[in-house]
């Protein structure tokens, strides 16, 4: 199958679909490479629609290695977990309940990450702990991180998606899954991707820094804020796209059928 087949009864793919399935495709393979990823578990999505509803994600049970751009399901958030458009398989039931909801209610929600990725996934795992102010990374999340602190075992239900989605109306950006995982959303690919990346490694220092059993030197509210705006400016932005099209001209080179 390729991108360009579209199948009979089935929506067809407009430009912001066909680009869409080559960046999340992308997604996924430079998430094999950092380590993100966890058997064949764990789900990204990508709002295709200007309402947000209609969204791309990974089929179920595909190792991220292996997805190509053409793999990926065409979901309406409005309709049930049936694929309407070009894709291969069908929905993780888990994956369905919490992006479906998200898309569904936060349209700001263009792309969401879900991950168990060890280190942000080791500091949701302690009771009550809050990204502390250490280092630049952690800073560039000062104020955009919220905290899901009810596990109710597997999301088998719309209500994690609804929490999860309640969440990024309030203005975060990373939603902290008590003992389960974490959630980065972005208005692009390359935008959650560069969160997600920066989020891991701020994650990581914190665990070794937790780990020498010494004070933990946290700067002041208004240096975290300070900075946090510093890497919000417009050209933190460009470094975003940068920094994924690079990811990807890595890809070009190692393993271009990620974009078929
Ligand atoms: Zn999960």
């Amino acid at each position: 199958m390729s991108l360009q087949a579209v199948e009979k009864g089935r929506a067809p793919m407009d430009e912001t679909e066909r680009q869409g399935r080559i960046d999340l495709a992308a997604m996924f393979r430079i998430a094999v490479r950092y380590n993100w990823h966890e058997g064949i578990a764990n789900h990204f999505s990508l709002a295709v629609s200007a309402d947000g509803k209609r969204f791309l994600m990974n089929p179920q049970g595909m190792h991220w290695s292996r997805i190509r751009a053409s793999d990926l399901l065409l979901l309406d958030a409005d309709g049930s977990d049936d694929v309407i458009g070009q894709g291969a398989g069908k929905a993780d039931p888990t994956a369905w309940h919490i992006h479906s909801k998200i898309h569904a209610g936060s349209p700001k929600a263009r792309c969401v990450l879900h991950t168990h990725m060890f280190y942000a996934t080791t500091l949701a795992c302690l009771k009550g702990y809050r990204l502390q102010m250490i280092d630049q990374n952690a800073m560039r999340f000062h104020d955009r991180v919220a905290y899901d602190e009810t596990f109710n075992g597997m999301a088998l239900d719309d209500g994690e998606g609804r929490r999860i989605g309640g969440t990024i109306e309030d203005g975060k950006s990373v939603v902290f899954m008590a003992n389960h995982g974490v959630a980065v959303i972005g208005e692009s690919v390359a935008q959650a991707f560069d969160e997600n990346y920066y989020l891991e490694r701020a994650c990581k220092l914190q665990v070794l820094a937790l780990s020498t059993g010494q004070p933990l030197h946290v700067v002041s509210d208004e240096v975290a804020a300070m900075t946090s705006a510093q890497w919000q400016r417009d050209d933190t932005r460009d470094s975003a796209v940068d920094h994924f099209n690079e990811m990807k001209a890595i890809l070009d080179r190692d393993e271009p059928d990620y974009k078929v």
